[in-house]
């Protein structure tokens, strides 16, 4: 079913995305593009699920934000932050941190420790790199946007509604 709420996250995700399209210009990089980037990121993690190191090959797999793109964390789909994440993992982290995700995914701490730099490594690689007042900047603009799809959303559709309500009245 579809919501004010659910209209507000759906431009809040289309604005992270045009966003990460600017970063990547930014950093002197092409935008990254779905249909053939994703096989650079794959093969950095040789064909595997960055998280659970499940091979993708085997399982259903998606792409996956890092920092994820909702108006709470602001990440960009950008380079640096676009992974390769097996369908479970991709479900279970949401809208977690994904350190805290590696750490309720791996019992051994060296196993953990491993899967943490390897990730960082990528993100630095890439140079995915906003700091925290960018962050929370971003965050306050998608919040916004948020707030006023949500608003303009229900306010166009009362008053559709009042106009229905005549439709049928006559
Ligand atoms: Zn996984």
């Amino acid at each position: 079913m579809s919501s004010p709420a659910q209209a507000a996250n759906q431009a809040v995700r289309r604005l992270l995305r045009q966003l990460g399209k600017e970063y990547d210009l930014k950093r002197g990089m092409k935008p990254f593009s779905d249909n053939k980037d994703i096989y650079v990121i794959r093969r950095y993690f040789k064909d595997k699920c960055c998280y659970c190191r499940k091979n993708i090959m085997d399982v259903q797999w998606d792409k996956d934000h890092l920092i994820p793109m909702n108006k709470e964390q602001g990440g960009l789909h950008a380079w640096g932050n676009i992974v390769p994440s097996c369908k479970e993992c991709n479900a279970t982290k949401q809208g977690s941190d994904w350190i805290a995700y590696i750490q309720s995914l791996y019992l051994d701490s060296n196993q953990e420790q491993s899967r943490v730099r390897r990730i960082k490594a990528f993100v630095r690689r890439y140079k995915y790199d906003l700091d925290e007042n960018m962050s929370s900047d971003i965050s306050k603009l998608a919040t916004n946007l948020y707030i006023s799809i949500t608003k303009y959303v229900s306010d166009e559709i009362s008053i559709k509604l009042l106009e229905g309500k005549n439709i049928l009245s006559k």
